[in-house]
């Protein structure tokens, strides 16, 4: 096991309310570590709609997902959080009182005084492919995402799907790849225009193979794979040789490991009471739309209030002996200098 990542506070899910709890925490003198399985900052509203326009952040008439993400980034700041992404938070352990022992599927682990449950609809997790079989090969010729480029140099890579992941994986494995295939059902694509076309050009030049038609079939033993059976559009039936697919089809969310962290749950959300959004389990925390109380509204307006109220008493697990004084960051010097403003 690594060593411990020591914090006072650790926030799972970098969603529009985990990062403002860090604004929170962060006036409260709190340090803070965040995880999310995302290979970016910003949850549903960077996931599910970075263009869409947002019109009910109070004081902001119109926001698009990535702008209130990009805001709430230069916002925490001052902070400094540290940011682990792509990884999982899978274990909790109670360790103390209150202490809390949580481990990623990355192996990264966190000793925090204090834990946050800020996981939104839950994981989100890729969308399985329905080719037979291909469970036996994931994790060792079948992957769902891109941690670390290099595990792909060399490779005879299939990746599957039209949209960006699936265009942007293309465009930069295919430098380092021995050779790339990109399959998707039809010969149109979701993806930005610009990377189609870098794409196409790929194609031209004979620098990778595009190919329409869906994977029916693996071909392969023991978890190495030795080549996709192909449908093209027309029935025809093909074989790709390849020993990696990357397949790209979406993302789904699923409540996933927080269902064993030993927190109440009720239909898949966290209960919590409103004066301090605490679990039944002292020093866990539930804000967002992962928790559940009368008159909850899925907002992300509410998670913000929500953040705020648990940083009070997240401050009495964190410091015991420290008296919180309330203030307002329009006349207080001393949260002025910790926003650097004075
Ligand atoms: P999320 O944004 O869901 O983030 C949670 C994060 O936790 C995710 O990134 C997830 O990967 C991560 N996570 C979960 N489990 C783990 C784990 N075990 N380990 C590591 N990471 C984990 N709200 C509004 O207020 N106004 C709107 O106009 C609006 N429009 C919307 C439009 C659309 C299309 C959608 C889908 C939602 C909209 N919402 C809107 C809702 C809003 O996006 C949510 O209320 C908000 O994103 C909730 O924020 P959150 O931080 O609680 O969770």
């Amino acid at each position: 096991m690594s060593e411990a990542i020591k914090t006072d506070v650790l926030i799972i899910g970098a969603g529009p309310c985990g990062l403002f709890a860090v604004f929170e925490l962060g006036l409260l003198d709190m340090r803070v570590h965040l995880v999310d399985i995302l290979d970016k900052i910003g949850g549903q509203c960077a996931e599910l709609y970075p263009e869409k326009p947002i019109y009910d952040i109070p004081g902001i008439p119109m926001v698009t997902g990535q702008g209130l993400t990009e805001a709430l980034m230069e916002q925490v700041k001052p902070f400094n959080p540290t940011f682990h992404l792509n990884e999982m938070v899978q274990t909790v352990e109670k360790i103390g009182d209150p202490l809390f022992r949580c481990t990623t599927d990355a192996g990264t682990v966190f000793e925090a005084k204090v834990l946050v449950i800020a996981a939104g609809g839950g994981s989100f997790q890729p969308k399985r492919p329905p080719v037979p079989g291909i469970e036996a090969y994931e994790g060792t010729s079948v992957f769902y995402a891109v941690r670390k480029m290099e595990q792909f140099r060399g490779k005879e890579l299939l990746i599957v799907g039209g949209g960006d992941s699936a265009l942007d994986w293309t465009l930069n494995l295919q430098p380092i790849a021995k050779r790339v295939t990109l399959l998707h059902r039809r010969d149109d694509f979701r993806a930005a225009p610009h990377s189609v076309e870098q794409m196409r050009k790929l194609v031209a030049e004979g620098k990778m193979d595009l190919k329409i038609g869906q994977v029916t079939g693996l071909d392969g033993e023991n978890g190495v794979l030795k080549g996709a059976q192909v449908k093209g559009n027309d029935g025809a039936m093909s074989t790709v040789s390849c020993d990696t697919i990357l397949p790209f089809f979406g993302l789904t969310m699923k409540i996933g490991p927080v269902a064993d962290w030993g927190v109440k749950l009720e239909n898949n959300l966290i209960p919590v009471g409103t004066e301090t959004f605490e679990t039944n389990v002292p020093g866990i925390f539930a804000i967002g739309d992962i928790n559940t109380y009368p008159g909850k509204l899925k907002l992300i307006l509410s998670g913000f209030h929500e953040g705020a109220l648990m940083a009070q008493k997240a401050s009495r697990y964190v410091f015991p002996d420290k008296r919180v004084v309330f203030q307002y960051t329009t006349s207080s010097s001393s949260l002025q200098k910790k926003l650097g403003v004075n």
